[in-house]
């Protein structure tokens, strides 16, 4: 099983780390920083060796890493794995910010059903169920958000007692949502939010969280 060092600490940036499997251009390690896709968070990405890594995935237990070229690494070997930090540190922004609106959301609107959620560098999405125009909401939710993001409210994510395999992300004062995700440490961290509305079709309502910097 790979080691997933961002469970422990979304902060680490880089990490050493040995080659346990090569596939072609995949590559598995004992240990690694590379958030794979999952949960809707779109995948990390940075080097391996120096060798740019394209593409993460979640493996059953272990993280599939691929990278270009010809990366010409063998089982057994000692690597050093670093992260594209500004990405990494925007999705986990990002990913804050669409629990902090999903939250508020399905308070006001008594937990609507999800048919889709997704965290990128550009954007959260939150796809709802929803018989109406979410627009008249949008202002009501972005003050609230933007109202934990000033009071820098504390957010951690810690291992469900009552099930060691699942995760679960607590902001303060806030109901506590399942994750597998990596987030920052404060909502101050996440910085200004806005909202925009899109529809997806017939009672299909999407949200988009987006950051002001
Ligand atoms: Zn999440």
């Amino acid at each position: 099983m790979t080691e997933k060092l961002f469970e422990q600490d979304a902060y680490l940036k880089e990490c050493t780390a040995k080659v346990v499997k090569v596939e072609g251009p995949r590559v598995w390690l004992d240990r690694t920083v590379f958030f794979g896709f999952a949960g809707g968070q779109q995948s990390d990405s940075g080097t391996i060796n120096g060798k740019a890594v394209i593409d993460v995935a979640v493996d059953g237990p272990d993280i599939a890493h691929t990278l270009e070229g010809n990366h010409g690494l063998q089982p057994g070997q000692e690597v050093q794995c670093v992260l594209d930090w500004a990405k990494r540190y925007r999705i986990m922004r990002m990913h804050s910010a669409g629990h902090i609106v999903g939250v508020i959301m399905e308070e006001k609107l008594n937990n609507p059903e999800y048919f889709g959620s997704n965290v990128s560098v550009d954007k959260a999405r939150l796809d709802i169920l929803w018989p109406e125009n979410v627009r008249p909401y949008l202002a009501e939710f972005e003050a609230k958000a933007n109202q934990v993001v000033k009071a820098a409210r504390p957010i951690r994510v810690y291992r469900d007692p009552a099930n060691p395999t699942r995760f679960v992300w607590e902001c303060q004062g806030l109901k506590t949502m399942e994750c597998c995700g990596t987030h920052v440490r404060n909502a101050s961290e996440v910085g200004g939010i806005y909202l925009k509305r899109e529809s997806k079709g017939k009672e299909k309502e999407r949200i988009e969280v987006l950051l002001e910097a």
